[in-house]
């Protein structure tokens, strides 16, 4: 399935804006990521904020719930918070 973003970004880098290198599925985890990409919930990334330096979402918790919070709260301008959870399983706002 084709990756799309519900914030419309896969084409540059969440956080510093540099062209993307790669999509990273936003709430991820086994049953999670095939939700994320039928969702839209998919960012563009930098390789370095991906997973190759520790301020990456894969290693730094507190860009991670960046992420996932930007994404909840764009969701929820289309849709209410329990259909959120009843999707991903929890709120993370
Ligand atoms: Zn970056
Ligand atoms: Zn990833």
């Amino acid at each position: 399935m084709k990756r799309y973003s519900i914030l419309n970004n896969l084409d540059k880098c969440f956080f510093c804006g540099r062209p993307a290198e790669c999509i990273h599925e936003v709430f991820f985890g086994t049953a999670n990521r095939r939700i994320s990409i039928e969702n839209g919930f998919c960012a563009g990334l930098c390789h370095r904020e991906h997973n190759l330096s520790n301020k990456s979402v894969h290693k730094d918790r507190e860009m991670d719930l960046k992420l996932k919070r930007a994404y909840q709260k764009e969701y929820m301008k289309t849709h209410t918070k329990e259909e959120f959870i009843r999707l991903i399983g929890k709120s993370y706002l």
